[in-house]
């Protein structure tokens, strides 16, 4: 496992010490919207274990964390009820441009959002 800042700013919407607009909480995840959105939708949903990465979740997410957490993003996706698709993805490190070290899944959606990636 990474080392896992405890200062980051999703630990401190986790902990409630900075405000997000909220889309959905349980015991496993949170969900709220992107402060500087790239899409009419974008949604960020974070697991409230305290991983760095995408991997980190893989190998050290309990089966029930991991549970939880697509649980979540099941409600979430539910909620949004994006029409025309949408796209998750998960930055990874300096080359992805990384911006949060605490692991986190964006949805985008509500237009067509052009290539996967700039050329
Ligand atoms: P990434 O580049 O994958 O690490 O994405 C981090 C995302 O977090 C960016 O899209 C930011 O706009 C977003 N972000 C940063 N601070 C906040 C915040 N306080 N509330 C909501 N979204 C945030």
């Amino acid at each position: 496992m990474t080392l896992y800042d405890e200062n980051n700013v999703f630990a401190k919407i986790i902990r409630g010490e900075i405000p997000s607009k909220k889309v959905y909480e349980d015991a496993f995840s949170l969900a709220f919207h992107d402060i500087n959105p790239k899409a009419p939708i974008h949604v960020l949903i974070i697991p409230k274990i305290k991983v760095k990465t995408f991997q980190d979740f893989a190998r050290d997410a309990s089966p029930e964390e991991m549970k939880g957490f697509f649980n979540g993003m099941d409600h979430v996706l539910r909620i949004l009820n994006i029409q025309g698709g949408y796209r998750i993805m998960a930055n990874t490190g300096i080359h992805s441009g990384q911006e949060v070290d605490h692991f986190h899944l964006h949805i985008l959606g509500g237009k067509h959002l052009g290539p996967m990636v700039c050329a």
